[in-house]
């Protein structure tokens, strides 16, 4: 058979996850000559041999190494040169490079495997990793990806180590944070006053001192957590009084997939879900008399649980612990603590005890958040094991940055079609996560080689980043609104450029005509979209106030319908404070601080506080978040509601549902069955919605977006019935829901500009 030869180039996550060495042996268990080479685009491969040989190589490199990701493969074919070997050449150095650069990947089993086993040199070592596992992202802090642009350059390999790296059939050939006891980061404990805790094995230690009930912070792959006895009240409790965190649920880490089953109904999707290898915390319906403490999660039906995925963690499981809280180092909002410093100064309050190391982290990032749904799954949070790795868009288009939104905040860069989504930065409300969101646009920018030509931002005017979007010196500067930006993120996911019918339910954004909106029916593209349609306005008694306190929602509903809803006989009204309701609806009236809204997520806030599910909130979400937690398959039951048409867009009144409530709670309804009839009467009005907006523009796709999706149930329960009605349903699956998407939406406008 004739020998050919054949260039191959690969783009996408390529270098550094172990990509030459499984060339180089797919190479010579095909008995092929040529060579591999890392640049700056990715791989190039040159491999000659007998025909069906080289064909058979070509096929091979379809299943690539685990952490790899190919993303566009180019052949060439050209006459044999006649190469003696196979060899890997030495990285060429590019300008413009751009290697995508790998998230932190939870510990592989080969890696477990020698960190169970007695005669490994690597037995019981915390930082044991592979080319197919380990820290990347997080210690990254320039290109390329070399140990010496990482935070494990200041470790110098010792001879063992070394000949692993340098040797190409090794499975730790170049692994940047290879490492082992003899030459690697160590472990240190320490009090919370700073004093080292002498021991000659700090992991049994800090396994003693959990049993025992103590509170200790552990430093992680993205930053601290602060771990505890999942099983002990007292002690969890503790955690929550001294982080000053009411009952915003903790996450747990379980030793393994057995003690999740203990504690929570896992299905084949969640099962698989919590074991792959980005270990996302997985929110999962909780057995009835699960063994863990209250405090956990209070009045919560589901326990956020994740896997271990670092070494250190599996250690921690070693013996007799089962269920850890692993909830992130930080003081009630702050961002997580990620420097050994800043943990001792900020954490000393709370944790007993420190478990540190000295692999630095360069980049703070929490863990990832998922909720399953149906064959798929909702974000809540998109970081660990996700970020930096980028959403390929539908076209290429200058160099972008895109600011996102101020909750929930992510920023987005762009270059060529790939968006680079940041890791979930938070809420901007501290000055931590402010300077966390400068600082990683910098390195995102650093790292990706991207100078922004476009900078985009949300219209409202407060927002930090929308000031900061301001303040920069980018030759372009572009707005967009807020709920548009949901839509077009989602569009974005789905490569779709309209025009499509999107609906768009959340908490609060900056409407055109400076009044909140969030209950919102849009036609969309990429060009621009029409307001079809919106939830009636309702004025916020207080403002910002109203999202802490939702009976203060729920009292100006009863207030437009009732009248003076004093004689309404049900417990919400017998509880309220009718002085303080007074003022407030004097206020009201007066339009002071009543900014008007057509959020639907205050919607659910009013209904959670007119059952009396929750009058007043400890965190963003709360009351919406355990009125969904009520709801009961199987009722069917829906309340009536009105749409009408106003100055050319349809406009939906929610009184009758607000009306019909009030009867079912006279009538004693139990509040699950009521919660339950309001969730399908909302999946109801987004039904017809959609048919109104297909009647007016003949569009049957359609975009759902928006924090309130975050709610599953009415999620799957609108997908349903917008399918039966003919409608294709596109919803979010690589990024949530909520406002962390906004960035990518804002990046999706401005590339298509
Ligand atoms: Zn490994
Ligand atoms: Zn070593
Ligand atoms: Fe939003």
């Amino acid at each position: 058979m004739e020998a050919i030869r054949a260039c191959v180039e690969i783009k996408g996550v390529v270098q550094g996850v172990g990509f030459r060495p499984f060339v180089y042996d797919l190479a010579l268990e095909n008995d092929l000559k040529g060579w591999v080479l890392n640049d700056e685009k990715g791989v190039t491969i040159e491999i000659e041999g007998k025909k069906d040989r080289v064909n058979k190589f070509l096929s091979g490199l379809s299943s690539p190494p685990p952490i790899a990701r190919i993303e566009k493969t180019a052949i060439l074919y050209l006459s044999p040169l006649g190469y003696n070997d196979f060899e890997i050449k030495k990285s060429k150095e590019g300008e413009g490079k751009l290697a995508l650069i790998s998230p932190d990947i939870a510990t592989c089993k080969d890696c477990l495997n020698e960190l169970f086993d007695p005669k490994d040199r690597r037995f019981r070592y915390p930082f044991i990793n592979c080319t197919n596992c380990g820290p990347r992202f997080t210690i990254i802090a320039n290109v390329p990806y070399d140990r010496d642009n990482t935070t494990m350059s200041s470790f110098t390999m010792c001879p063992a180590c070394s000949s692993e790296y340098h040797s190409p059939s090794n499975r730790r050939f170049h692994a940047q944070p290879n490492a082992c006891p003899e030459c690697g980061p160590t472990l240190q404990l320490f009090t919370n006053s700073g004093k080292m805790v002498t021991t000659h094995d700090p992991v049994e230690e800090t396994i003693a001192l959990l049993k025992r009930g103590k509170i200790v912070a552990i430093k992680g792959l993205g930053g601290f957590h602060l771990a505890c006895d999942a099983t002990k009240e007292e002690v969890v409790a503790g955690l929550r009084a001294r982080k000053y965190r009411e009952d915003k649920p903790f996450a747990l880490m379980c030793r393994d997939l057995e003690v999740v089953k203990s504690l929570c109904i896992v299905d084949a999707l969640s099962s698989n879900l919590i074991s792959s290898r980005e270990r996302p915390i997985v929110i999962l319906p909780r057995k009835i008399g699960a063994k863990i403490a209250p405090s956990v999660a209070p009045f919560q039906k589901t326990l956020g649980v994740m896997l271990p995925y670092t070494p250190l963690h599996h250690l921690l499981f070693g013996q007799g612990v089962d269920a850890l809280v692993m909830t992130s180092g930080n003081v009630s909002d702050e961002p997580i603590v990620f420097k050994d410093t800043e943990a001792f100064s900020r954490l000393r309050n709370i944790a007993d005890f420190f478990l540190v190391h000295d692999r630095e982290i360069h980049t703070r990032c929490d863990d990832s958040v998922v909720k399953p749904l149906k064959e798929t799954v909702t974000f809540l949070r998109r970081a660990r094991g996700f970020a930096p790795f980028p959403i390929k868009l539908n076209k290429k288009g200058k160099h972008i940055l895109a600011c996102g939104a101020d909750l929930k905040n992510t920023f987005c860069l762009t270059k060529g079609d790939y968006a680079f989504m940041s890791q979930h930065i938070g809420d901007m409300e501290n000055f931590e996560t402010m300077s966390s969101f400068e600082q990683g646009i910098e390195l995102f920018k650093q790292l990706f080689q991207i100078t922004p030509e476009f900078v985009v931002h949300d219209l409202h005017p407060d927002y930090f980043s929308t000031r900061y979007a301001m303040g920069l010196d980018v030759p372009k500067k572009i707005g967009v609104q807020h709920h548009f930006a949901h839509a077009l993120s989602c569009m974005a996911e789905y490569g779709s450029v309209g025009p499509a019918l999107a609906i768009v339910l959340d908490g609060t954004g900056y409407g055109e005509d400076g009044t909140v909106w969030g209950g919102e029916f849009l036609e969309v593209s990429v060009q621009g979209y029409t307001r079809l349609g919106h939830l009636k306005q309702i004025p916020l008694p207080g403002g910002d106030k109203a999202v802490w306190e939702p009976w203060r929602i729920a009292a100006a509903y009863l207030e437009r319908i009732y009248g003076d809803f004093q004689e309404l006989h049900i417990p919400f009204v017998k509880e309220l404070d009718l002085e303080r309701w007074s003022q407030l609806k004097l206020a009201v009236k007066a339009r002071i601080n009543a900014p008007l809204c057509s959020s639907m997520g205050r919607l659910f806030d009013a209904v959670s506080a007119l059952l009396n599910v929750r009058r007043s909130v400890n965190y963003e979400g709360q009351a919406a978040v355990e009125l969904e937690q009520m709801v009961k398959e199987g009722e069917s039951g829906e309340y009536p509601f009105e749409i009408f048409e106003q100055k050319g867009s349809f406009i939906i009144d929610p009184d009758p549902i607000i009306e019909a409530i009030v009867k079912d709670i006279k009538l004693k309804e139990s509040p699950s069955i009521i919660s339950t009839r309001f969730h399908n009467s909302i999946a109801q009005v987004i039904s017809r919605m959609a048919k109104k907006g297909r009647e007016e523009t003949g569009l049957s796709d359609v975009f759902l977006s928006g924090g309130v999706f975050q709610n599953t149930f009415l999620l799957e329960k609108a997908w349903d019935i917008l399918n039966d009605n003919g409608f294709r349903v596109h919803i979010h699956q690589q990024i949530p829901p909520n406002d962390g998407c906004i960035s990518l939406g804002q990046a999706f406008y401005a590339i298509h500009l």
